[in-house]
Parts: C-alpha cells; sequence; structure tokens
C-alpha cells in the first residue's frame, strides 16, 4: 500500500509558520539512486503529510504486507517534509528563502545540510548546473533584494570559505595559509584570524570562487567506497549596509549569513575504519554532537526549560556562536536514503535531526500516524473491493 501523500486528514493538521521559527528543522529524502535500485534496494523511508516520515525496519517480515508488526515502524515529525518529488526550487523556498529579509535587517542566518555521505547534503547546498542550490538562490534573492533597496541603502558583501577538517580550521580561499585560529574580538564575537575575504558583487561571483575552494577541500574515499566529505564546508557572507548620504563610517547593519555542508554523519564503526580514519570519525561525531546539543538548547531558549548552551565543545560551535545565538535564526535540513540498505544510518539521521528541535508534537504525532494507517487499511478496501466487483 502506498502512504497518504497529503490526504486531507493529515493536511489541516499543519500549521506552522516558518518565518516567525528561529530554529527550522526540515527533512529531506533524496530519490532512490540507480545503484541501489541495482543493489535490489526498496524505498522503506515515506513521507507523509507535510510534516512527517515513516521509516519502516527493513528486518520485518516482507511477506507481512498488512504491516500487522509495527513495533519497528519509527515515526518522526519535523517542520517541513521533502521527498523525491520536491524541487530544489520547493526546498529553498519552503526552508532559506524567508531568511534573505532578515540578513538584510542585521540577524544572522545559518543554513545546515546534515546527514549521512550521499544523502543529498552537497545536492541541496550545491546542487547542479541546471537545477541550482541553496547557495545560488539564496545569493541571487540576497543580491536581488539589495537592488530594490538601492535608492535609499548602500551595501558592502563580502565573504569567505573555509574547511573545518579534525578540528583545524583551513582557508578554502587561500589553502597555502595554514591552520587559522579562533578569536574574540573586544565585542565579544568571534573572528577567523587570517582569513581571506572577498569583496563582492554578484552572487556569480560567489559562485566562482565557491567552485574553485571545493578543489581544496579535504576530501577522501572511505571503506564504503562512496567519495565522503570528512570536513565540514563554511560559507560565510557578510552584508553590511549604510544609510544613503550617511557620514558614518561604521555600518548601520551588519548581518552575517552562514551556509554549511556538514561533513558525512555516518558513524566511523559503521565505515570500519582504522587509524586516521577512526580519528576523524571522532572528531566529526564530536563536532556534530556539539552543534545537536547547541541547537537543542536554542529550541529550548523560547520555552520553560532553558539551559546553558556551551558552545565551546568544538571548532564549529564556536564558529558559529554569534550565528546561533542572539539575533539568529537556524536552519537544518537533514538529509537521507530512502533505500532500506541505509535503513541503520537513515535511523540515526531522523533521531539526531529529530531531537535537535526536540518538536512538543506528541498529540500531532499520534494524529498522523493514525491516518496513516487509515490510509493504508483504505488502499487495502479499496483493492478489495475492485476484487469483489470482477467475481
Ligand atoms: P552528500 O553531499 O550528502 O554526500 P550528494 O549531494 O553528493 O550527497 O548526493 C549523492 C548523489 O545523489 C549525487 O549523485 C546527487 O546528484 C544525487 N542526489 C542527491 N539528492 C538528490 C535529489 N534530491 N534529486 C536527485 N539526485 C540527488
Ligand atoms: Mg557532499
Amino acid at each position: 500500500p502506498s502512504p497518504a501523500r497529503g490526504s486531507p486528514a493529515t493536511r489541516e493538521l499543519t500549521a506552522t509558520e516558518p518565518k516567525d521559527q528561529q530554529l527550522m528543522v526540515a527533512l529531506r529524502i533524496r530519490p532512490l539512486s540507480d545503484a541501489e535500485l541495482e543493489e535490489g534496494a526498496t524505498p522503506i523511508a515515506h513521507k507523509v503529510g507535510d510534516q512527517m516520515v515513516v521509516l519502516m525496519d527493513p528486518g520485518e517480515d516482507p511477506e507481512d504486507t498488512l504491516r500487522t508488526h509495527r513495533s519497528r515502524e519509527k515515526t518522526f515529525i519535523f517542520d517541513t517534509v521533502f521527498d523525491q518529488h520536491a524541487s530544489q526550487e520547493d526546498v529553498y523556498c519552503a526552508t532559506t528563502q524567508h531568511l534573505v529579509e532578515g540578513i538584510l535587517s542585521g540577524y544572522n542566518a545559518t543554513v545546515f545540510a546534515y546527514g549521512p555521505s550521499g544523502a543529498g547534503k552537497t545536492y541541496t547546498m550545491l546542487g547542479l548546473d541546471a537545477e541550482p542550490g541553496i547557495y545560488l538562490r539564496t545569493l541571487a534573492d540576497l543580491f536581488q533584494a539589495m537592488e530594490e533597496t538601492s535608492d535609499n541603502m548602500d551595501y558592502s558583501v563580502s565573504m569567505s570559505y573555509l574547511e573545518i577538517y579534525n578540528e583545524v580550521i583551513r582557508d578554502l580561499l587561500n589553502p597555502s595559509s595554514g591552520f587559522l585560529e579562533l578569536r574574540e574580538d573586544s565585542r565579544g564575537s568571534i573572528q577567523i584570524a587570517g582569513i581571506t575575504e572577498v569583496s563582492t558583487s554578484n552572487a556569480q561571483e560567489i559562485m566562482q570562487l565557491l567552485t574553485k575552494g571545493n578543489r581544496q577541500r579535504t576530501q577522501e574515499p572511505t571503506a564504503t567506497n562512496r567519495t565522503s566529505s570528512r570536513s565540514h564546508a563554511v560559507l560565510q557572507v557578510t552584508v553590511r549596509q549604510w544609510s544613503r548620504g550617511s557620514e558614518l563610517a561604521e555600518a548601520v547593519r551588519v548581518g552575517r549569513l552562514f551556509m554549511v555542508d556538514l561533513a558525512g554523519s555516518e558513524r566511523a564503526s559503521q565505515t570500519q575504519n582504522q587509524g586516521k580514519r577512526m580519528k576523524e570519525g571522532a572528531h566529526i561525531n564530536r563536532s556534530l554532537l556539539a552543534l545537536g546539543n547547541c541547537i537543542n538548547a536554542l529550541s529550548e531558549k523560547s520555552g520553560s526549560r532553558a539551559q546553558y548552551v556551551n558552545f565551546r565543545d568544538s571548532k564549529l560551535t564556536r564558529l558559529l556562536k554569534d550565528a546561533l545565538g542572539g539575533n539568529s535564526r537556524t536552519v537544518m535540513i537533514a538529509h537521507i536514503s530512502p533505500a532500506s540498505t541505509h535503513f541503520e544510518e537513515s535511523r540515526t539521521t531522523l533521531l539526531y535531526a529529530y531531537r535537535a528541535k526536540n518538536i512538543k508534537t506528541r498529540v500531532k504525532r499520534n494524529l498522523l500516524s493514525v491516518s496513516y494507517h487509515i490510509a493504508q487499511y483504505t488502499d487495502v478496501i479499496s483493492a478489495l473491493r475492485r476484487e469483489i466487483e470482477r467475481l
């Protein structure tokens, strides 16, 4: 039976307004790949309505078509769920587009692509020439918005591109500069000492620098035989603005945008890594864990269970301290493959992303889950009806 895609029962339950949220956690399920189809994988992650995903344990009895054994079927709720039908534009518009306005109002914004290697992070962020991703779409909208307000305001835009590999920061626009350190300036905001900051006036120029920087990324194959990124790639775009005719030397507003293609989240043990790979895995896990903790703490901030946010646990979270706290908006897009062969890493990814936000929607989850199962039975009942009519 096919899942209830956007059935009326599930649709009316979704009413979150992304613009008001300080933190949004989205999930993107990519299409099954040819390689996965060839190895006989079946889809086990199903989007239900706009906000839920059901993950089936492929260890279940395949003969059990009515799925009477549901004990190992897991449901997760996110602010938005995208499946293989979602276009790059759909994903951009529902997650990141609203950040542009904030950046021009002097807010910081961060977009993360999270998930195991091969799950679609780079596709979402960078995309293809014909299907550009979040980097280009965000930058294009940002420059467009500046153009539209250029009668009253002067802008200056600059970019940096860096990677964090094994808790060390490298400048991807100037790799020969070695390891860079984080410093706190007199106002307590975090700076990367010696990083290249390029002034730029259009999105295309940033994309060219990004492509050039990508060739410098630390990227090596692991035992799973996929090219996996072992480093976090951080694109930092700073927008400074002045009122037209203002004599001030200091910018009136500074908005900073971070767009981060995180290192693959697969666990070191799963890739059977040893030695150097093992150490990388430990560093990656540590920074992703620190990130999850910080985001979780932020999502609690507005609630009653406010807690101390420890940014110091990793380079990644230290660097993003200003962007994650205070006047900022954060979007995390978690990625999974729908394939039965990736069950375990999909499960851990969903758990991580779900916990990051800790969405308090138990009631909604139960309602969505019930409507999902009703839809499954409706399918079975109609199939039986058709059988009967044929007799
Ligand atoms: P990651 O960066 O997480 O390691 P990639 O973005 O490189 O993964 O995706 C792995 C492969 O799957 C690439 O060939 C990519 O083009 C393809 N892919 C990922 N997401 C999608 C999608 N939503 N639609 C079509 N192809 C996708
Ligand atoms: Mg990638």
